[in-house]
């Protein structure tokens, strides 16, 4: 934990909270809400083949919890999210050992997101779950916000976004991150690894959306409605 990070944790003791969850005055989260962040891993494939591991959907009170910890700065959350990323790693059958035949990487966030937050959200979310991250992404250059783009779009918007700053020819990874929508951020991550050399083994995030918009199949081998 970096000093920044225990200072916001001692701030969020201090402040009046309430639960990020449902918004009762409570502590972090409260009773009626912590059953909704148990993880439950889960995985789908990306339209690149790459499987995905996932404990939560991203919706109701998971959705709402994880948007008050990247965006609210409610950093005392890393708690009670980092279990779901702890249990998508097993799932997915890497334990993130330094050394280990299966590093940990997390999808690099922008200097800006990162200045804006002031923590690395996925960083403190490894770290909490008491696993090995391995640096080998630059800060993802700037780009336009993903959110209201379709997956081929997305997929446009991240040309050149991620790059490797170390040789990774020959390693295997498996690629963390917070939550997984289209699956394009991930795609490109993971395609700038291979590009290098290395094998990514699987993904595996926290919270994955109900609703795929395209390119995603289900557990079974459904393919997801494609939703706007
Ligand atoms: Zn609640």
């Amino acid at each position: 934990m970096t000093l920044r990070e225990a200072v916001l944790d001692g701030l969020a003791l201090l402040l009046p909270v309430e639960c990020a969850g449902c918004g009762d005055p409570d502590r972090a989260v409260c009773a009626r809400c912590r059953p909704a962040l148990a993880p439950d891993p889960c995985s789908r494939r990306l339209a690149d083949g790459t499987r995905v591991f996932s404990a939560l959907d991203y919706d109701g009170v998971a959705r709402e919890v994880i948007l008050a910890f990247k965006e609210r700065g409610r950093t005392e959350l890393a708690g009670v999210l980092a279990p779901g990323l702890a249990a998508s790693v097993v799932a997915a059958g890497a334990g993130g050992e330094p050394g280990g035949v299966v590093e940990l990487v997390s999808v690099p966030g922008s200097r800006r997101s990162r200045r804006r937050r002031g923590f690395d959200p996925v960083a403190m979310l490894v770290s909490r779950a008491g696993l090995q991250r391995a640096t080998v992404f630059a800060p993802a250059r700037p780009h336009p916000a993903q959110k209201s783009l379709s997956l081929e779009q997305r997929a446009a918007n991240l040309e050149g976004v991620f790059a490797l700053r170390v040789p990774v020819a020959a390693r295997r990874f498996l690629l963390v991150d917070d939550v997984v929508t289209t699956g394009a951020t991930l795609m490109a991550a993971a395609a700038a690894l291979r590009a290098g050399g290395a094998e990514v083994v699987a993904a595996a995030v926290v919270a994955s959306t109900p609703k795929f918009s395209g390119g995603m199949i289900g557990p079974h081998g459904e393919r997801s409605a494609s939703v706007p």
